[in-house]
């Protein structure tokens, strides 16, 4: 038996109450009496909070929110607006959705109270395509809160017109990306655009928008109640609050668990309350720890706390927190291959080194796992990686958005860490691992 250290549970706290995902059961555990608080407090009161809250965005950058909130010109004449980035497309990652199942209230509570801080009249919660589900959940939880009075012309009784509509996506995975979304907003195709400005002060339709993951603004309505200081003490110095986790691979108990910004990588993956381990006589070879585009660790990195500084000396990321943890029999060529392939397909094509650069890496990945690679390949293949982000991570690429360095820094990590598997395909031309090539199937990549 293997224990991690208790965890306050803020997020899932309420999700095995019955009806806790309708605005009965919300209110029932108390919901809405944060944005009561919030209404009586000025807005810069409320951005004050959330930035001694040290909440920091849980859809992959880690941003602090509210220093992103501070970004927005008070001075703007436009309109301002939230957008509400729900299109969880990231490969090892679902923990939103199981927000918008269990407890769409507290996004939309998080919501009113974010736009009153903002000054935003108008939200947008951006969906991805594929959530049929959790959709027709909040849509349900957004007609309650306009019935009962919370949205619409005065919000909970205040003199503040709040609007909110759900948009659902259309499946690409680019629209992920803060400025892709805002121009799927518009009707546009989701191409991102070139950063600055900001969307703080040039988002939709031209006007300051502040996108905000689900998780970060669900986290809300917990931080008004019960204050920023203990929602940052339980957290470490510069995160706040607990987070929500994706486990998935080769584990006993895959699923998504709210962890402490303290419990480990290791206790994520062995402790009884979370992946109870391997199966019998495997072993972790790697864990790729926030999404895939999060640079791959080894099994000596297994201590590493699930908090956003703690993976910049591995140079990877908390990311998404999309923990994929692969055993020892699992082949690093072929597992990179399918990451590789899934970005070149997702790439949108706007700049060359990820549009081009993207599917070669692919194309050489599959070479070399199918036995047909030399070491000239892989010099290549760190070339051509090389050419769209540097590496070490630095945190700039060199293309317009993230998704070309989400596509390189795995296969800098991979062919860094792992380069034995890398040479031992080439040496013995094929797979040690035994896998077989997939044949002619006509795929591009
Ligand atoms: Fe499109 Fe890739 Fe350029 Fe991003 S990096 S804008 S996905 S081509």
């Amino acid at each position: 038996m293997t224990h991690a250290a208790p965890v306050e549970k803020v997020m899932t706290k309420n999700w095995a109450n019955p009806g806790q995902n309708t605005l009965e059961g919300y209110q029932r555990s108390g919901g809405y009496t944060a944005l009561k608080t919030a209404l009586e407090w000025a807005p810069a009161k409320v951005i004050d909070e959330v930035k001694k809250s040290n909440l920091r965005g849980r859809g992959g950058a880690g941003f602090p929110t509210g220093l992103k909130w501070s970004f927005v010109p008070k001075d703007n004449p436009k309109p301002k607006y939230l957008a509400i980035n729900a299109d969880e497309s990231e490969p090892g990652t679902a923990k939103d959705r199981f927000i918008l199942e269990n407890d769409p209230h507290m996004l939309l509570e998080g919501i009113a109270i974010a736009c009153w801080a903002l000054g935003a009249h108008t939200c947008y919660i951006y969906a991805r395509g594929e959530f049929k589900y959790p959709s027709a959940v909040l849509d349900k939880a957004i007609a309650e809160a306009y019935a009962a009075g919370i949205f619409g012309k005065k919000l909970l009784g205040k003199d503040f017109e709040l609007n909110v509509y759900q948009v659902r996506g259309a499946g690409a995975y680019i629209c992920g990306e803060e400025t892709a979304l805002l121009e799927s907003l518009e009707g546009k195709k989701g191409w991102p655009r070139l950063k600055p400005p900001f969307p703080a002060v040039v988002g939709l339709f031209g006007c300051p928008t502040v996108v905000n993951n689900v998780e970060t603004i669900a986290s809300l309505p917990p931080i008004i109640n019960q204050g920023a200081e203990w929602f940052a003490k339980l957290g470490t110095e510069k995160s706040g609050g607990t987070r929500l986790v994706t486990l998935s691979g080769c584990v006993n108990r895959p699923g998504t668990y709210e962890v402490g910004m303290h419990t480990s990588l290791r206790d994520l993956i062995y402790a009884d309350e979370f992946g109870q381990g391997l199966p019998a006589g495997r072993m972790v070879k790697a864990v790729i720890p926030g999404g895939s585009s999060a640079p791959v660790l080894n099994a000596a990195e297994l201590d590493t706390k699930l908090e956003f500084e703690a993976f910049k000396p591995m140079q990877s990321m908390a990311g998404s927190g999309g923990v994929i943890v692969m055993d020892d029999t699992c082949c690093m060529v072929r597992c990179l291959w399918r990451v590789a392939r899934f970005y070149a397909e997702e790439s949108c094509g706007q700049c060359t080194p990820c549009r081009e650069g993207q599917p070669w890496m692919a194309r050489l990945l599959r070479k070399i796992e199918e036995g047909l690679g030399d070491m000239d390949d892989l010099k290549t293949l760190m070339n051509v990686a090389a050419s769209i982000a540097p590496w070490p991570p630095i945190g700039l690429g060199n293309t317009i958005c993230a998704l070309g360095d989400a596509g390189a820094l795995p296969v800098q990590s991979f062919v860094t860490k792992f380069k034995d598997d890398f040479v031992k395909h080439i040496e013995n031309k094929g797979c040690p691992h035994g896998d077989k090539p997939w044949g002619h199937f006509g795929d591009f990549v």
